[in-house]
């Protein structure tokens, strides 16, 4: 979403008209999009849907099919396809941060 979107959306919507967004969340590197955060702290109702994984699962999160890219790099499905969380690389090593620290705190709260 471009820089400002968010700001401006919220003024369309602010005059009262309905406004209607359609966007992915997260970058493939699972880095948040700013603008889409900002304005889902104003939205009056957010439905998310997911797609469907190359495994079957459902799919929320956008995997990049070729290799390292920026943040903001455009593409279609050439270029990204939908996956879920077991199956996106960067979404696994975030599990297994958060699944050790955890047991890290785990280890401190029982020692
Ligand atoms: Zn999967």
């Amino acid at each position: 979403m471009l820089d400002g979107a968010a700001d401006a959306l919220i003024k369309i919507f602010s005059m009262g008209i309905s406004v209607y967004v359609a966007s992915i969340e997260l970058s493939a590197h699972l880095h948040p999009f700013p603008e889409v955060h900002r304005l889902m702290s104003f939205a009056t109702r957010v439905e998310k849907c997911t797609a469907v994984c190359q495994c079957g699962a459902d799919a929320q999160l956008t995997m990049s099919k070729v290799g390292i890219v920026d943040r903001l790099t455009i593409g279609g499905d050439e270029s990204y396809e939908a996956a879920c969380w077991r199956c996106h690389p960067a979404a696994l090593e975030l599990c297994d941060a958060v699944t050790y620290n955890a047991e890290v705190n785990e280890g401190i709260l029982n020692a």
